[in-house]
Parts: structure tokens; C-alpha cells; sequence
């Protein structure tokens, strides 16, 4: 085959993007990956900045899960340091470590009610016990509790996982995960920065007879008779044209369907793509200090902010990610609505007051950058619980990423399920068949 022709073609080198063209190659597909920026990983990437590593997305990497999984599977080295304890939340001025005491003994130190509220999320094992669809987070909690504390930590906790307030989430998505997922458990960080162990990913790629074009843009995907036959490629100054025997889209079906032409899809299909395309927001505030300013190894979470979710502490297990002396920290929070238009100066002034009522000596601290993270680089492309189908109506063209979730899941790890899935019909598909 030249280098114009591939089994595979996978457009984006994010999470879900990579994860599925390390599969393939596995499989033994001579996979392309083709990449817009400069560097891989997308919303799970890592810029420098004055010898300081800062996150352009995900913070935080569950272990044990899914994800890592991909890496055994495709041989490749999964570097993540584990945060030990993952999490602490800030009750009444105390930092507590739920995993040591349990939910049952955070919630009832703060209202009288705890014990039903964690008799509700027991319930929820069974099926009977998961509320309608329509019901949120916030209301559901209303049900047991109108403690102001207890609705923060279920807000941040939304905030954390899924990137949405608690109004915006179903009580059945939350329930779903908590007693059913993984329930990011446990996770760290990648000392090199997230960016860092997708580029194990990309070197599968690359030594199994693909290939990551980076700085390159698929314009159009190509589409003869019903099915995709490749790509139009701007590659550096060039225009180049590749074939392949199928497509894998890692930009959400949206963008994905502009890279086609909707005239190729059915109406009503156009219709469902377009509605479900509701990213969601975050603010983070990416700052650092030569005093320590939290003690939390992992996370630090939050029962009465207004917007702060968590504050992520990388250098207490990464110190390589700053500069000899320094402490480096990440604080996120979700704007009110989430999903949606904010006003992003409001919403971000309320994050940092936040952490200036948090956190003592953030005032001294040096602010590296403020991101407000939306519309075409999202924390989710699409709220869990309302995510789009990962087949199209083309069949050899798949999407995978974080629009396209499995139910109930979030971040990264969903991202990988969606690669493993997606891959698996592959295999089993016509598409997929190997003359
Ligand atoms: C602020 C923030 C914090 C987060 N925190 C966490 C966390 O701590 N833990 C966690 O698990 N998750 C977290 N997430 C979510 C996680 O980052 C995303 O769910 C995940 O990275 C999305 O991956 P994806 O596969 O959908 O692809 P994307 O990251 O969207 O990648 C798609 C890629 O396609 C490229 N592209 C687009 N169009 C084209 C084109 N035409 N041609 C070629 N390339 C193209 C883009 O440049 C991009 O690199 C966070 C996200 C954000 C923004």
C-alpha cells in the first residue's frame, strides 16, 4: 500500500481517536490518524508554559479502568502516578477522606437526613429503584435533604465527573454510575501531563505500519455510492487525497457530519445530530505557588463554593510538572447553566472568589492562565445521559469520543469505551472484513 491508501482512516488524535486506531493496528489495520494541531491528544493534551506543565483539558486519569486496559491490550506504557487518597472534601473546614469513612458518615455529619439519602443510593442497585429520566441531581437530593452542604457536594461531584451542575444532570445517569461504573474510584496524574500517555498510543500506530499526520486537516470525507472511499487532507501547504476501507470520526458526529454533507445522510438522522449537539462549559484557573497551599494529594473538593468544583494538586505527586520550588495547582469549576450560553467574566469572577475564600495565600498566588473551556473545545460534547449513536447510517463510518458515551459514563474513560466498542463492530463488520 502507498501512503495514500489505508485500511483505516481515524480523524482526530484525542481520546477516543487514538484509542480505537491503536485497537485497529492491533488488529492489524493499517490505520492513519490525522491531526489538526501540533500535537496529540486533543481535549486530553499538555502545553508548556514558563517551565510550568499546564493541562489543556483532563486533569485526571482513572486507573484500573477501561483506559488502562487499552494500553495493556495494545502494548503500550501507561504512565500514571496514583493520588493517594484520590480525593478529600472540604467539610466545615476539615479536609475528609470519604473512602476511609464512607459516604454514610460524610453525609450524616452534615444533616440528620444522611441515612436515607444513602439508603436512596443503595436503592438504586436495583433497577426499581432509579428514578425517571426526566428527574435531576439537584431534585433528586431535594427529595431527602434541602441542606445547602449536602447539594454542594452532589453539585461539585456532578461538576467533577461530568462537567454539568446538578440541575442539569439525571438523578438516573448519577445513580447509574455510583452504583453500577467504575465511579472513578481511583486515578491520578501523568507526570508529563495528560498529554503524555496518548503519545504511547500514537507510537503503537506508528510502529505497526500506520501513521499520525499531525498539522493536518481532513477537509472532506470522501463518499461514493452510500459509502466513505477516503479523504481530502490539507497537509501543511499540500492538498493530498488517501483511500480507505473505512472511517473512524473522533470530532463528534456534528463536525462529522459537516465533513460529508448532510446531503448524504438521511433527514431524520440530520435531525437527532443536530439536536444533540449541547456541549457543556468549564472555567479553570491554572495557578501555582512556592508555599504549599492544599494538602490534599489528589483532589480537593468543595460542600459550599459557588462555582469551584475541585482544585486538582499535580506537584504533590508529579513535581516534575513545575519548576524546582514551585507547587502547581488546576482549580474548575461549572458555570451556571452549564449546558448552553454563560456570561464567562461572571461565571469566572465567582471561581476566583472562590478560591480566594478557600484556599489561604491564593491571593499570593501566580495565576499562569484562565481557560474557559466551550463550544468546540468542551469538558463534554455532549451531556452524559443524552449522548448521540456511535454507528451512523453510513456503514463503514463510526464516530467515537465523548459525544457519543456509552449511558451513564464521563471524561476519558467513556471516551475509551467508546473506542473498544466501536472497534469490535468494526471487526465484525463487512467494512472490517479482509480480502
Ligand atoms: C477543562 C477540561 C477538564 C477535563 N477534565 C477531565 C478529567 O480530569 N478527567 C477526564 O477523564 N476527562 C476530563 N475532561 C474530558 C476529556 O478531556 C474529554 O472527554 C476527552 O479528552 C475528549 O476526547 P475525544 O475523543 O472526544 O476527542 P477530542 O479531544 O475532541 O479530540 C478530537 C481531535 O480532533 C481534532 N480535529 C478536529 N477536527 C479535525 C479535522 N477536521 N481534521 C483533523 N483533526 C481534527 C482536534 O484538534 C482534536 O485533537 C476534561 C475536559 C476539559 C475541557
Amino acid at each position: 500500500m502507498s501512503e495514500n491508501n489505508w485500511d483505516a482512516l481515524v480523524v482526530g488524535a484525542g481520546v477516543g481517536g487514538l484509542c480505537a486506531a491503536a485497537r485497529l493496528s492491533h488488529h492489524g489495520y493499517r490505520t492513519l490518524v490525522v491531526e489538526r494541531l501540533d500535537r496529540v491528544g486533543g481535549r486530553a493534551s499538555t502545553e508548556e508554559l514558563d517551565g510550568f506543565t499546564i493541562n489543556k483539558g483532563a486533569v485526571v486519569v482513572e486507573l484500573g479502568g477501561i483506559t488502562e486496559q487499552t494500553f495493556e491490550e495494545v502494548g503500550a506504557k501507561f504512565e500514571v502516578r496514583p493520588a493517594d487518597p484520590p480525593i478529600l472534601y472540604r467539610i466545615n473546614g476539615r479536609d475528609v477522606d470519604v473512602a476511609s469513612g464512607g459516604w454514610g458518615l460524610l453525609i450524616s455529619q452534615l444533616t440528620r437526613h444522611g441515612a436515607s439519602l444513602v439508603k436512596g443510593i443503595g436503592a438504586a442497585r436495583e433497577e426499581s429503584g432509579l428514578p425517571d429520566r426526566e428527574l435531576s441531581t439537584a431534585d433528586w437530593v431535594r427529595r431527602y435533604t434541602k441542606n445547602d452542604a449536602v447539594q454542594g457536594i452532589f453539585r461539585n461531584m456532578c461538576g467533577s465527573i461530568f462537567a454539568v451542575g446538578s440541575e442539569e444532570l439525571p438523578a438516573r445517569v448519577f445513580l447509574t454510575y455510583f452504583t453500577r461504573k467504575s465511579a472513578f474510584k481511583r486515578f491520578g496524574f501523568c507526570p508529563e501531563g495528560t498529554i503524555g500517555i496518548w503519545k504511547a498510543l500514537a507510537e503503537v500506530v506508528e510502529r505497526t505500519g500506520g501513521a499520525v499526520w499531525l498539522n493536518s486537516e481532513v477537509e472532506r470525507l470522501l463518499v461514493e455510492d452510500g459509502r466513505i472511499t477516503g479523504a481530502r487532507i490539507k497537509r501543511g501547504d499540500e492538498t493530498v487525497d488517501v483511500t480507505c476501507a473505512f472511517a473512524v470520526s473522533d470530532v463528534g458526529p456534528s463536525a462529522t457530519l459537516d465533513l460529508i454533507g448532510p446531503e448524504h445522510f438521511p433527514s431524520d438522522y440530520v435531525g437527532t445530530v443536530l439536536q444533540g449537539d449541547l456541549p457543556c462549559g468549564m472555567i479553570s484557573v491554572n495557578f501555582a505557588s512556592e508555599k504549599p497551599l492544599i494538602k490534599a494529594p489528589g483532589l480537593l473538593s468543595f460542600a459550599r463554593t459557588r462555582r469551584l468544583c475541585y482544585i486538582a494538586n499535580f506537584t504533590a505527586t508529579c513535581p516534575e510538572m513545575a519548576p524546582e520550588g514551585w507547587h502547581l495547582y488546576v482549580g474548575s469549576g461549572v458555570p451556571k447553566p452549564s449546558v448552553g450560553d454563560f456570561d464567562a467574566d461572571a461565571e469566572t469572577a465567582l471561581v476566583l472568589q472562590d478560591l480566594r475564600e478557600e484556599i489561604a495565600g491564593f491571593e499570593q498566588a501566580r495565576i499562569l492562565s484562565i481557560e474557559v473551556t466551550r463550544d468546540d473545545w468542551p469538558p463534554q460534547r455532549a451531556v452524559s445521559g443524552y449522548d448521540l449513536p456511535h454507528g451512523t447510517p453510513i456503514p463503514n463510518l463510526w464516530n467515537v469520543g465523548d459525544a457519543v458515551k456509552e449511558y451513564a459514563n464521563g471524561g476519558i474513560t467513556a471516551c475509551a469505551e467508546t473506542a473498544k466498542i466501536v472497534v469490535e463492530e468494526i471487526v465484525h463488520s463487512a467494512a472490517g472484513r479482509r480480502s
